[in-house]
């Protein structure tokens, strides 16, 4: 099972690189693709171009066999929406089942992407979250329909089906985030330890957030 995980990634970040090694080993999957949207659907223009977000991500990764870098979304005009994504990923690996991974806070929303039910279909979903996360929390809704339908706890049941189903999968929590770092880059503040030094040194150089 191919792992999916799309973001902005303005710059990326260990609270995206450590959930993805979380989930890749949790469910041994064979990589997580990371893939920066283009033209992001759901939010305002990134401060980086795409170029710039995707290079980024080149230099997070290098070294890192788990995780590879995906440009089908930045290759693309118009909007990025998922559900294209899913499809293409799909033709190229016709041998491969895929799950998409969505942080809990990206998940909560997941009804407003575009054809949300037909990712349902089409993917498992594997959602991060806190290691003592209640489902409770999760309003009365369509999408807690489909949690209900489609949850298995048993991991090598999620692994043995083919779409349609999510796993909860808990990972290293880190309060991490692209916005509270280009705040800290404009105010010239200390970024160590928030993600990688090779992206430092790359914002830094390009003076992208400045
Ligand atoms: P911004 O601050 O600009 O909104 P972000 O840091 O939240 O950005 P995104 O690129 O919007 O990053 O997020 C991509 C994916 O990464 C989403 O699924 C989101 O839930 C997840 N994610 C982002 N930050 C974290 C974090 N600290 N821990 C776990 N998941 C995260």
């Amino acid at each position: 099972m191919i792992g999916i995980y799309g973001g902005t990634f303005d710059p990326v970040h260990y609270g995206h690189l450590r959930p993805a090694i979380d989930v890749y080993s949790e469910l041994s999957l064979s990589e997580v693709r990371l893939i920066p949207a283009g033209v992001p659907a759901h939010r305002d223009v990134p401060l980086a171009s795409s170029t710039q977000r995707y290079q980024m991500l080149l230099l997070a990764t290098q070294n890192i066999n788990a995780l590879t870098v995906d440009d089908r979304e930045i290759q693309r005009a118009g909007s990025s929406y998922m559900i294209d994504t899913i499809r293409s990923l799909q033709a190229d690996f016709v041998d491969e089942s895929l799950c998409l991974i969505v942080g809990m806070d990206a998940f909560i929303n997941f009804e407003t992407w575009r054809e949300w039910q037909a990712i349902t279909q089409l993917v498992n979903i594997v959602i991060t979250c806190r290691p003592n996360f209640d489902l409770d929390s999760i309003p009365e809704s369509d999408l807690k329909g489909y949690i209900r339908g489609a949850e298995i706890q048993d991991k090598d049941k999620f692994l043995a089906s083919p779409a349609g189903h999510c796993y909860f999968c808990p990972v290293t929590q880190l309060d991490i985030s692209a916005t509270r770092i280009r705040d800290l880059i404009k105010q010239g503040g200390e970024l160590n330890f928030l993600l990688p030094d090779a992206v430092i040194h790359y914002l830094l150089q390009e003076q992208i957030y400045q």
